[in-house]
């Protein structure tokens, strides 16, 4: 998890969770970088921004919609990343069955 006070001033804690579906934090020289952008829809001031290289990039405002899909394609990406570890997972599994029935005696 990374958390800053929005960009905007407002005074919020803004929380992101950090993996590889996720947002990935990174920090040079104490300048932080967090992406993708933060886009925060649930406070009142929607702002919308970038931190690169210890800086605030402003974004562009979303509509509702735009928000909304944003939110989907999320979702999509995590399931992608979930389902390609399972696939990994379940290969590993059957390389570990075939081993023991190998060696395993
Ligand atoms: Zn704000």
């Amino acid at each position: 998890m990374a958390g800053h006070l929005c960009a905007c001033g407002c005074g919020n804690k803004v929380i992101t969770p950090l993996g590889p579906a996720e947002w990935a934090f990174s920090e040079v020289c104490g300048r932080p970088t967090l992406r993708p952008s933060i886009g925060n829809w649930q406070l009142p001031c929607r702002s919308h921004y970038v931190i690169a290289d210890g800086c605030v990039q402003w974004a562009g405002q979303w509509s509702d919609a735009q928000v909304l899909a944003g939110r989907r394609a999320e979702e999509r990406r995590r399931q992608s990343h979930y389902a390609a570890l399972n696939r990994k997972r379940g290969l590993w599994n059957r390389i570990w069955t075939w081993l023991r029935r190998i060696f395993g005696r």
